[in-house]
């Protein structure tokens, strides 16, 4: 409790541009960690042990070889051992999850929770790409999500009295988990089970943001699927059996909403 008091300080006492400086670096990292997950987690490879390696040539990759963004502008987007083209998708994931880190906290200001919601949007974002490059959900991921936001908020909660907030973060995320189940009985297979045990780990931070964010989340992703749904069927020609994954959807819908805090807008 006391540690929480003095994080809690430490992070509201300071300027939102400190610690939008802050978390900038903390996305670039955690942008950084997406992209061994993005590789790993497919492939059932331990992503805590072992040393990253070129996928060309195999060379263990030393840590000058690991800073996000700087070294493939350094070593322009080629392997410093067999020169093999390292594609442009590693800086661009780390530039996305850095700008998500620092829009949440220029948006929603200096407390824990903003840490929270922004830790938790680089969390949706990882796991749709996961999704949208394998069609694989993965649980690992979803449940490291899931205990995150409930401690994560939990803590701001304890120290900054938002158990309001908390309260109906949790029935938003037991309510759209419902939802989601009678999407997924509904339309046999439509739906896939992935993204029944997705839905509460998107809709608890909408929930804690408010009904207004749940809400307007939900009709933006929808409004995505429908355009992705189109758009697939057009590429695949088979506009009525078409399946697409829904994770990316409904991560985009949040993020999009978190960032642009719509709860606020709505006045919910
Ligand atoms: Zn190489």
């Amino acid at each position: 409790m006391l540690l929480l008091k003095i994080a809690e300080g430490a992070i509201a006492t300071h300027d939102r541009r400190v610690l939008a400086a802050i978390m900038a670096v903390v996305g670039l990292m955690l942008g950084s960690f997406a992209t061994v997950l993005i590789h790993r987690l497919p492939r059932n490879e331990n992503f805590i042990k072992g040393r990253s390696q070129c996928p060309s040539c195999k060379e263990p990759l030393a840590p000058i070889d690991l800073i996000p963004v700087v070294t493939w502008l350094f070593l322009r987007g080629r392997c410093r051992h067999c020169k093999a083209r390292i594609s442009v998708k590693y800086p661009l994931i780390e530039l996305t999850s850095c700008y998500i880190a620092v829009s949440v906290i220029n948006q929603h200001g200096a407390s824990i929770a903003s840490v929270v919601l922004a830790v938790s949007c680089i969390g949706l974002a990882i796991t749709a790409t996961i999704d949208a490059l394998t069609r694989r959900l993965p649980n690992r991921a979803i449940i490291t999500i899931a205990i995150f936001e409930l401690i994560g908020f939990f803590a701001d909660a304890l120290v900054n009295d938002s158990w309001q907030d908390f309260k109906r973060g949790v029935i938003i995320a037991i309510l759209a988990t419902v939802v989601a189940l009678i999407f997924y009985f509904v339309s046999r297979g439509g739906l896939g089970e992935g993204d029944v045990k997705f839905a509460p780990i998107v809709w608890f931070p909408l929930g804690w943001l408010g009904w207004g964010a749940a809400f307007g989340a939900y009709l933006i992703a929808a409004v995505i699927a429908v355009i992705w749904t189109i758009v697939f069927g057009v590429l695949q020609r088979r506009v009525r059996k078409v399946s697409i994954p829904l994770g990316p959807a409904l991560a985009l819908g949040a993020i999009v909403t978190i960032i642009a805090d719509f709860s606020w807008k709505a006045g919910v």
